[in-house]
């Protein structure tokens, strides 16, 4: 039972990351596998089903929840005859189409290549049949159209392209000098923008969808006469496509370096618990697991419960808690600094402040000791 609310989570997910693309999606497919079948993912019969919904339906594209080995996605795509998506081509679509900036462009462009190259054959049939549409976005056609040798002196001159511009930036990064830096981490879509909006007063671009923000913007923020940098990053997901998590090395390298981690999670989402655990998993890969840490819980206007029984608090029922018996849970006993706030109604904003002065400032006082 609990298996089957992680799973109806996930999909949910992947229905959200699928609409942020500009899909609708009409139907969800499940299936329990002790593993999955290396040459079609899933099992032959469910194909079969999914393919004969397919049909009747008109659906243009399957989705699935997982990265597709190369193989896997050229034998489902053909055997279904429909556009297969993958988790991974999903993400890197939205991030193609959000990419704003020159560098953001061509983290994505890099990353795309790299998930490219090992099923170019698959490209090659699928565009001739389907130009264009979800996971299409990116590397033009005619790019595709041609042989590996090229896609790999193109990923040869991107890689290139990303090292000259990483050393301007943390160039940029040693130049800020010994200012306090504090980050914005957290699961994307938990309000990260919002916050650094209404903390800095700036007009950074909130959305609800996910990955809004790919750029890092750092603006600086004074709270009680105490100037600090403050960074927005990527925001992060669970199974994160390994090769966004090594094109974003820069974006990343604003939380390697930041002094100070602001940890912003969305307690009205269901598996704000996953997320936590998502980020702290990232945190860990690149090694920034261990700084100082302020946990932000946001949306707190937006939570909503149902009690049902006085005496349960565990958390997988934790719909039936309140955000007052939260707080004195082990949320309340969280080895960080942790505030409970709305950045939309800035409910708790005065407390907020004070905290994140407060850590601010003990790493301000550990770098200028002899300052009053
Ligand atoms: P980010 O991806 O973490 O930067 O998240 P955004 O700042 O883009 O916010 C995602 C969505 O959550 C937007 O629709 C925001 O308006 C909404 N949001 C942010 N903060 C709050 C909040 O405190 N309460 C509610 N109800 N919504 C919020």
């Amino acid at each position: 039972n609990q298996d089957e609310e992680k799973l109806t989570e996930y999909l949910d997910e992947l229905e959200f990351l699928a609409f942020t693309a500009g899909a609708t999606v009409q139907k969800r497919f499940t299936q329990k596998l002790t593993q999955p079948d290396s040459k079609t993912f899933i099992g032959s019969g469910k194909a079969i089903e999914i393919k004969e919904y397919v049909k009747e339906n008109e659906i243009g594209t399957v989705i699935f929840d997982d990265e597709l080995s190369p193989s896997q996605l050229k034998n489902l795509e053909r055997e279904m005859e429909v556009k297969i998506l993958d988790r991974t081509n999903l993400i890197l679509d939205i991030f193609a189409q959000r990419a704003q900036t020159s560098y953001a462009r061509t983290q994505v462009e890099l990353a795309q290549y790299q998930y490219l190259l090992p099923r170019l054959t698959r490209m090659w049939t699928h565009l001739e049949r389907q130009k264009g549409g979800i996971g299409m976005r990116g590397p033009g056609e005619t790019e595709i159209e041609t042989d590996r040798r090229i896609i790999r002196d193109r990923i040869t001159l991107l890689k290139e392209k990303l090292k000259t511009i990483d050393k301007q930036m943390a160039t940029q990064r040693n130049n800020r000098g010994k200012v306090v830096r504090a980050a914005l981490v957290g699961y994307t879509n938990v309000g990260k923008s919002t916050l650094m909006n209404s903390i800095s007063k700036s007009e950074v671009f909130a959305e609800n969808k996910l990955f809004a923000t790919l750029d890092t913007t750092v603006r600086k923020v004074v709270i009680g006469n105490l100037p600090f940098l403050l960074t927005d990053t990527v925001g992060f997901i669970r199974k994160l496509p390994t090769q966004l998590v090594e094109s974003f090395k820069s974006t990343l390298d604003e939380v390697r370096e930041a002094d100070l981690l602001i940890h912003v999670v969305d307690i009205s989402h269901e598996s704000f618990e996953d997320h936590i655990e998502s980020v702290n998993h990232i945190l860990m890969e690149i090694n920034a697991h261990q700084k100082p840490m302020i946990m932000i819980f946001n949306k707190i206007d937006d939570f909503s419960y149902e009690k049902k029984d006085e005496d349960d608090l565990t958390p997988s029922t934790r719909k039936n808690i309140s955000l007052e018996e939260w707080k004195k849970t082990w949320m309340g006993k969280s080895k960080y600094p942790t505030v409970f706030i709305s950045a939309l109604t800035k409910e708790n904003f005065p407390e907020m402040k004070k905290m994140i002065y407060d850590e601010v400032m003990k790493i301000h006082i550990s770098r200028f000791p002899y300052n009053d």
